[in-house]
């Protein structure tokens, strides 16, 4: 068999954005191997059947059901674990995010299969999956080939992009008992800790802060133009860890992986840590005081200047041309 299995999210009714564009990469990589991709949701009665066939229109051509806890790791790997020994599938695959690492790490531990994490790319050649994933600091690629029975694939956030193609999908219910250990925990609460309804994950424009905003009170700045641009704001570790901006919204290797369409680096220095959450990112835009930061070695439009003169213009600008 060489059919793909992949774990969708959901929150609230709508599926997750990177669970789909890993959906969008199984059905690719399946129909070069000559099988199919199949999606599984875990939850409750948020998950309709007209929600379930949707993941079709990513290529999905069966949705596997089961009710049970939404959010939680084991009590998904328990349904995964099922659906790939009643139907045989070749790999498993997560969009990533710390949830998709738990549940493909604890798949990979349940029926002893090799696992890779951080995955940014995935070929099929002579009937197989190869894996790529960045190693030391990014500078080289590595490549994993599985054996055995199953191969599961973690991939970095954002790096498989949805796309559409109007299918649906056969929505198939799947009854689980669940593993003692599985049902312990109960979730209390869902929920970014900013306090803000914008997916830093999803959203096209990340305004970013670091250091050089001075203060926690030097948010406000990247905050204002955020609004104005309809984007969210992102921080760098020296921040979050000075208190400055909740730990949710930071980028970098002990933090999110994104890649949106522009992310504008507002007092940052551009450390190699930093650099691996967000060199993805279609455009970046760095505004630094300091014209030998390393940031300017890898953004696209460089602005050496203060910043607390610089943002507030650019915030006015915008506001001014979308009234216009
Ligand atoms: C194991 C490990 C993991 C790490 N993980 C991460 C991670 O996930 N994410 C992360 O971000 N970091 C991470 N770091 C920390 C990283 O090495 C850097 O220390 C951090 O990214 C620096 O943050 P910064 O750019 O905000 O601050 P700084 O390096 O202090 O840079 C501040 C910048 O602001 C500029 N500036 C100051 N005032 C102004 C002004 N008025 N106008 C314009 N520019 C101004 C300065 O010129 C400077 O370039 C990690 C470090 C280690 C060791």
């Amino acid at each position: 068999m060489s059919d793909i299995l992949v774990y969708v999210l959901h929150y609230e009714g709508k599926l997750n954005k990177n669970s789909l564009g890993a959906v969008s990469e199984g059905a690719r990589l399946a129909a070069e191997l000559g099988g199919q991709c199949h999606a599984v949701v875990v939850g409750s009665d948020d998950l309709t059947d007209a929600l379930c066939a949707t993941v079709g229109d990513w290529g999905a051509t069966k949705c596997f059901r089961a009710k049970g806890p939404e959010g939680l790791a084991q009590p998904v790997v328990d349904v995964m674990a099922k659906v790939i020994d009643d139907n045989g599938h070749a790999y498993a695959l997560f969009g990533g995010g710390l949830l998709g690492f738990e549940i493909g790490a604890g798949l990979a531990a349940r029926k002893h299969a090799g696992v890779t994490m951080e995955v940014t790319a995935v070929r099929a050649e002579n009937g197989e999956l190869i894996a790529e994933r960045p190693i030391l600091q990014d500078s080289q690629i590595s490549e994993s080939r599985y054996r055995g029975g199953l191969g599961v694939i973690i991939a970095r956030l954002n790096a498989f992009e949805p796309k559409q193609t109007g299918g649906t999908a056969e929505v198939v219910d799947v009854d689980v008992e669940y593993s003692p250990w599985s049902t312990r925990a109960t979730m209390i609460g869902r929920g970014e800790q900013r306090g803000e309804d914008i997916n830093i994950e999803d959203a096209d424009v990340l305004i970013a802060g670091g250091r050089g905003l001075g203060a926690a009170e030097g948010f406000k700045l990247a905050e204002d133009l955020a609004a104005a641009m309809g984007g969210a704001v992102a921080a760098t570790r020296a921040v979050v860890d000075a208190g400055w901006y909740p730990y949710s919204t930071q980028i970098g290797q002990t933090g999110k992986t994104v890649a949106p369409k522009l992310y504008l680096a507002a007092g940052i220095s551009g450390a190699i840590q930093h650099k691996v959450g967000m060199q993805g990112s279609e455009n970046i835009v760095a505004i630094n005081k300091d014209a030998n930061a390393p940031i300017f070695e890898f953004c696209d439009l460089g602005i050496v200047g203060d910043l607390n003169k610089i943002l507030p213009k650019l915030t006015e600008a915008v506001k001014a041309k979308k009234a216009g």
